[in-house]
């Protein structure tokens, strides 16, 4: 109704951005690119789209705002879409990979920085964009960093483009240097003294003493919403639960906590509740990944529990591939989060570590992720833009020379570089999915052997981003007998393709799901995965044939791609990866725990207590050298060695 609208009006009047509008507007039409700094939840995200496009900017073109996180995509487009007063796809949209919510009228288009890289992919001027803000640059994800330097070429073609580089620190002044020397533009902000409290000492347990700190914030101090941050889903989870537990133990007679986690691949619709005012008298906390560190905002924190930890992608030499690890965060993140005390009133931030460590063991920034991360991706899409020079590509920070040598090494092993280091035709159809190099290549070889239909089902399903298995708490025994129905003998690639063959069969209906424990939002979300990608396969011309019972052929599609990641048994206990010797083990999730695999290939590598395999599927060692004769070769009497071949 129109009371809502007007307090929209009046919660983006409030926000700083709305007195730097003016300054903004005019140094827009003046420079072509500009850097704007301010603090978090100032209105950069939500309100400098809107200025523009109510400038007249989006007459010409869309407004496009990058974010390096889906979920941000999503949530700021959703709150966007609000104040214009319009629903989702209309005027504003968003766009994430294997999702498209805009339409033909979208003027202001949220998406993640992957889906900018491939738009310049296809069109390198841009030409459906008037202005593209680089959102959250501070964050230096790969994808914004090659973003930079590939912009930084659009504009020279594209004199009527705007370009507008947004970050939360004041870290400006390399920004600038790098583009040009473009001017650096401040929102003012408004920020209220946080008091910082540090562990006296270490802290063993951080997991308990956060959630400890968290009862006794909500006990003892004035009132005030709480924002914890950990690292990811199962963490977050789990203390939502254990939490729910300590309170329900303290009965009826102390104030309300409302508990709401948020990180990735949470749901929007849960996701938004974070968002809703705590019930008087109550208050809320939020559990949340450092997603909240700076791409979402939520106001009324008055207190930030902090345990130093961040659970970010690192390229891990022992294991020859990127791995999450839980690490500490730097001295920049340890400020950013103490920030979010501050916006409201007068906070407090409780550091669970020392002051010692903060001044010692952290670094003073992030390392940028394209300095520690895998980039076979990346160079995959760079060598499909005809950009072949990689060391001489304008890199604000380049890689490690090293680190792009692996990758082009990979490349070259999956059959995407030939031996000048120039994209094969492989490599060009490999690049125009959307999917990590490996699958891509799986994908593209399916065709040839007669399993495209199959391997499409089961690449969506792992694109499918949320959990496919539901396994409540109180049911856990029923839900695995469940899904021990769909267990294919030769393992967990198959079992998806079981599943999703279920549920077509079962009309793809939500009952059917329910009744064998299946998430049907995530099987719908595969549905639609799966048509995407059966169209890029058309437009390659290749046929998506069926190879009925033969599923041979789907395990050999999955060799060549993944034969990187292959293991074989170890006689004294778990699997030994082939590639460098670590040992890793069955995930008791995995349709092979407790058979007899004696090779495997595996997607990912997840570690807990130790290295565990997730989606792994047997395989015979013959096939690794077929698909990947550089990389195997025939030796000894065991029948498979690594080649000492090496690509330079
Ligand atoms: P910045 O990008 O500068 O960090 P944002 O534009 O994201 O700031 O946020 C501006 C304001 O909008 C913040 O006060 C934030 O709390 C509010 N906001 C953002 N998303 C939502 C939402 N989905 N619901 C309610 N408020 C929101
Ligand atoms: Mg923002």
């Amino acid at each position: 109704g129109k009371k809502t609208t007007a307090s929209i009006e009046e919660q983006r009047r409030g926000l700083p951005a709305y007195r730097f509008r003016k300054e903004f507007l005019s140094a827009v039409e003046q420079y072509q690119l500009l850097i704007v700094v301010g603090e978090t939840g100032s209105g950069k995200t939500t309100q400098l789209t809107q200025y523009l496009a109510e400038e007249g900017y989006s007459d010409k073109g869309m407004v496009g705002c990058t974010q390096p996180r889906r979920v941000a995509a999503m949530s700021v487009a959703k709150r966007v879409a609000e104040e214009v007063g319009c629903r989702l796809g209309e005027q504003v949209g968003y766009t994430i990979r294997f999702e498209d919510k805009t339409g033909p009228d979208t003027c202001i288009k949220y998406m993640t920085d992957g889906i900018l890289q491939r738009e310049i992919l296809l069109d390198p001027e841009l030409s459906k964009y008037s202005v593209v803000m680089l959102d959250e640059a501070h964050e230096r994800t790969i994808t914004t960093d090659v973003l930079f330097g590939l912009l930084k070429k659009t504009i020279k073609r594209r004199p009527d483009l705007k370009l507008i580089v947004t970050s939360a620190t004041l870290d400006a002044g390399k920004f600038s240097e790098y583009f040009l020397g473009c001017p650096i533009l401040h929102i003012p902000g408004r920020m209220y003294p946080v008091d910082v409290l540090y562990s006296r000492e270490p802290v063993s347990d951080y997991l308990d003493e956060a959630l400890q700190t968290v009862m006794h914030i909500h006990l003892t101090e004035a009132p005030g919403d709480i924002l914890l941050f950990l690292t990811g889903k199962e963490e977050i989870d789990q203390s939502c639960e254990t939490l729910f537990e300590r309170m329900k133990a303290l009965g009826p007679s102390v104030p309300e906590l409302i508990i709401l986690p948020i990180y990735g691949a949470l749901p929007t619709e849960i996701a938004s509740r974070i968002f809703e005012p705590a019930p008087s008298g109550g208050r809320k906390v939020i559990i949340a990944t450092n997603i909240a560190e700076t791409s979402i905002t939520v106001d009324g924190i008055y207190f930030v529990v902090d345990p130093g930890f961040v659970k970010q992608s690192a390229y891990d030499p022992k294991l020859g591939m990127d791995r999450l690890q839980v690490t500490p965060i730097s001295q920049a993140q340890a400020n950013q989060r103490k920030g979010r005390a501050g916006r409201t009133g007068p906070g407090k931030c409780f550091r669970l570590y020392t002051e010692l460590a903060y001044n010692n063991e952290m670094l003073p920034t992030t390392i940028p992720e394209i300095q520690r991360q895998n980039l076979g991706h990346t160079i995959l899409m760079l060598k499909a833009m005809g950009i072949n020079d990689l060391l001489g590509f304008d890199f604000m920070d380049p890689p490690p020379t090293n680190t792009m040598l692996t990758a082009l090494e990979e490349l070259y092993a999956l059959g995407a570089l030939d031996d000048e280091g120039l994209l094969t035709r492989q490599g060009r159809r490999m690049a125009d999915f959307p999917l990590e190099p490996a699958l891509a290549k799986s994908l593209t070889a399916a065709p040839d052997l007669g399993c495209a239909d199959e391997m499409l089902s089961i690449v969506a399903m792992i694109n499918a981003g949320q959990t496919i298995f539901h396994r409540p708490k109180e049911k856990q025994q029923q839900a695995d007998q469940k899904k021990a129905k769909f267990h294919d003998p030769s393992g967990d690639h198959l079992t998806l393709l079981n599943v999703y063959h279920g549920w077509k069969r079962a009309g793809k209906s939500d009952p059917w799901c329910f009744e064998n424990f299946i998430q049907p939002k995530t099987m719908r979300r595969a549905e639609e995965v799966r048509k995407q990608l059966v169209q890029i396969l058309e437009r390659h011309r290749l046929k998506v044939v069926s190879c009925g019972r033969d599923t041979t052929r789907v395990r050999q599609a999955l060799c060549s791609g993944f034969f990187r990641n292959s293991a074989r048994k170890d006689p004294h206990e778990g699997f030994k990866t082939l590639v460098e010797g670590t040992p890793v083990y069955m995930h008791p999730s995995s349709a092979l725990f407790g058979k007899t695999a004696e090779h495997v290939v595996y997607h990912s590598l997840v570690e807990t207590t130790r290295e565990y395999m997730h989606n792994v599927t047997a395989i015979e060692p013959k096939w690794l050298v077929e698909v990947a004769p550089t990389f195997f070769k025939v030796a000894g009497k065991d029948g498979l060695g690594m080649s000492k071949r090496k690509k330079a």
